[in-house]
Parts: C-alpha cells; sequence; structure tokens
C-alpha cells in the first residue's frame, strides 16, 4: 500500500529530527498533503495509525493540511484550482499546464516535550 511507506518516511522524518533536538515525544505533528500528491488522506491517517505504534509519535496528535491543487496554463498563463492533473484551462482549454501547487507532501511542524 502506497500510504503506508509514506506514513512509514512521515515517522522516519519524525524520528529523525527527534534526533537532533532535544525533545523526547512528539505530541502533535502536522503533515501537508497535496492535492495532486496521490495520497488519500483516509488511507494516510488509517496507515499513520499503524506506522506510529511503537514510535516517537505514537501519542502524536495529527493533523492533516490539505493543499489544493493548483495549475498554470502555458498557452494563456492563467492559473486555476484543481482536484486532477489532467484538467483543461478553464479558459483557453489547453491541457498544456505547469503544477504550480498540490505535490506537496511534507512534515510542516512538530511540537514536543
Ligand atoms: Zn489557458
Amino acid at each position: 500500500m502506497h500510504e503506508l511507506s509514506i506514513a512509514m518516511s512521515i515517522v522516519e522524518i519524525a524520528e529523525e529530527n527527534i534526533r537532533q533536538s532535544e525533545i523526547s515525544s512528539v505530541s502533535e505533528i502536522s503533515i501537508e498533503v497535496g492535492g495532486l500528491s496521490g495520497v488519500v488522506e483516509e488511507a494516510l491517517e488509517f496507515a499513520m495509525d499503524e506506522a506510529v505504534k511503537n514510535t516517537v509519535l505514537k501519542d502524536a496528535k495529527r493533523t492533516i493540511i490539505r493543499i489544493p491543487g493548483k495549475l498554470k496554463c502555458l498557452a494563456c498563463f492563467h492559473e486555476f484550482e484543481v482536484e486532477d492533473i489532467f484538467t483543461p484551462c478553464p479558459v483557453c482549454g489547453s491541457f498544456e499546464n505547469d503544477v504550480i501547487a498540490g505535490k506537496e507532501l511534507r512534515v510542516k511542524s512538530m511540537i514536543g516535550e
């Protein structure tokens, strides 16, 4: 399952950060997930429940922040929000668009003790 490997890498990032700091456990973590990252939030939540067991994140409150996907049309430079990447420009109908937001998948912040 795709989301499980993502969840495990989030745990790894958290553990890496903790090794470099004074804190011993994480009480809160927020994760940014782009709308075009291909990650299903519900599946990620479910996978996180498994991945955090016996780790520094086991008691952490999780917040998943969804970043809307955004494309920029290469023909007319219009910027627009989308749910999937294969969406034509609403102004000129072009399918040649650059992704300018929505690919994010990262640990935004952590609060620890
Ligand atoms: Zn356009």
